[in-house]
């Protein structure tokens, strides 16, 4: 790969193809797997990672909102998609689109029902969330009545999973909690089958819930950030290459006296004779003011600068004073080399926010096809 000239958010398909079968090695062979590429498969491009998933033959695909379901289908994506938070306004088109909507409450059931009537539709796939915990969606187990009573007797949809999610897999100290769970979920799914005379697949594990509760894989798991290289533990992470490096190039070098300032706000003081170096991307790009002001550090020939003063909208400026560099030399934000979950610490948050925040004026090149 040619040094960046600019900023380049470089996304490797090989080191996909890596996580990819690093989790399915954690899977039974009969476990389908679902890959998550929702807001933009965590801020990288989700039309040419669920291509190279789709080549991979990934079972299922999931995104939060029905466009970004509508993108993946205009793209030519064949998989099949999992919405698990359409909108009711979108039904229609979740339906024009061959999406799979999750239905976790009985007003959305209710209206997703309508919109498959309204659009005669047969057998329509969905997929039915419970809460087990985590109080955020999902149907509670005394919804289960009258789910039945609702469509015992109708045929617009189909019920293909169940489905639940865990508040704090990543956690050993709430082991005993998302076992919990685990085992509501299995009531309720014992519940569902024997009320409904259907027999759904069921999935509760993320990426974190695959590497800490393999006995509860069910007939399927859903995985987002272990694609993408990060497993929210250290002996995870190692395993695991980081699909995305956010790189940037020095625009400018400037040598400061003591008292001087640096960036808005003078909140950068110098106390020596510093170097600093200026970068073209900002919060705008979507590395925030929290990184500002020592939180987050860049690597620039191997060697850690912090980032000084507040964070602009286009630029960013580091303290280089111990760094053999040179204008036009390569630096990198996260990626190889430098975890997004490191990075992310600095300013208290997880590689999920840092991954998935990079905003679309980042350009994108693909490596490793
Ligand atoms: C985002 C999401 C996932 C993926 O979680 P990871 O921790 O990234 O593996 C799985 N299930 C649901 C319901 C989600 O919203």
């Amino acid at each position: 790969m040619p040094r960046a000239e600019e900023t380049t958010l470089e996304l490797d398909l090989a080191a996909l193809e890596h996580n990819y079968n690093y989790i399915k090695s954690k899977l039974h062979p009969s476990t389908r797997l679902l890959a998550v590429v929702k807001a933009f498969a965590y801020g990288s491009d989700s039309v040419i990672i669920a291509k190279k998933l789709e080549k991979m033959d990934v079972d299922y695909l999931a995104v939060a909102y029905a466009r970004e379901g509508m993108v993946l289908r205009e793209a030519g994506i064949k998989t099949p998609i999992l919405v698990l938070h359409a909108q009711p306004l979108n039904y229609s088109m979740v339906i024009k689109y061959c999406l799979e909507p999750s239905l976790y409450s009985p007003r959305v059931f209710r209206e997703f029902l309508k919109a498959a009537r309204a659009e005669k539709q047969k057998a329509y796939p969905v997929h039915l969330k419970f809460n087990t915990g985590l109080n955020r969606l999902g149907f509670s187990e005394n919804d289960i009545d009258y789910i039945a009573d609702t469509i015992l007797d109708r045929d617009e949809l189909k019920i293909k999973s169940i489905f639940s999610h865990l508040a704090a897999s990543e956690d050993k100290s709430e082991e005993s909690f998302s076992n919990d769970q685990i085992n509501c979920f299995i009531k309720i799914a014992e519940e569902f089958t024997a009320k409904l005379r259907v027999n759904p697949f069921m999935h509760i594990l993320n990426t974190s819930g695959i590497l800490n509760f393999p006995e509860a894989q069910f007939q399927m798991v859903r995985t987002g950030i272990g694609l993408y290289g990060y497993g929210n533990e250290a002996r995870f992470d190692s395993e695991l290459l980081p699909v995305a490096t956010l790189k940037t190039t020095i625009s400018q070098i400037h040598y400061i006296e003591p008292n001087e300032s640096v960036g808005y706000n003078r909140a950068f003081r110098s106390e020596g004779y510093q170097k600093t170096a200026t970068l073209p991307l900002g919060h705008a790009d979507g590395i925030g003011r929290q990184y500002g002001n020592g939180k987050g550090s860049v690597l620039i020939n191997g060697k850690k600068a912090p980032i000084i003063g507040n964070v602009c909208m286009d630029m960013i400026m580091i303290d280089v004073s111990n760094i053999e560099c040179n204008e036009g030399d390569e630096v990198i934000l996260f990626g190889k080399g430098h975890s997004a979950e490191t990075f992310a610490a600095g300013a208290n948050t997880i590689s999920y926010e840092v991954l998935s925040g990079i905003s679309q004026r980042v350009k994108r090149v693909i490596i490793g096809t």
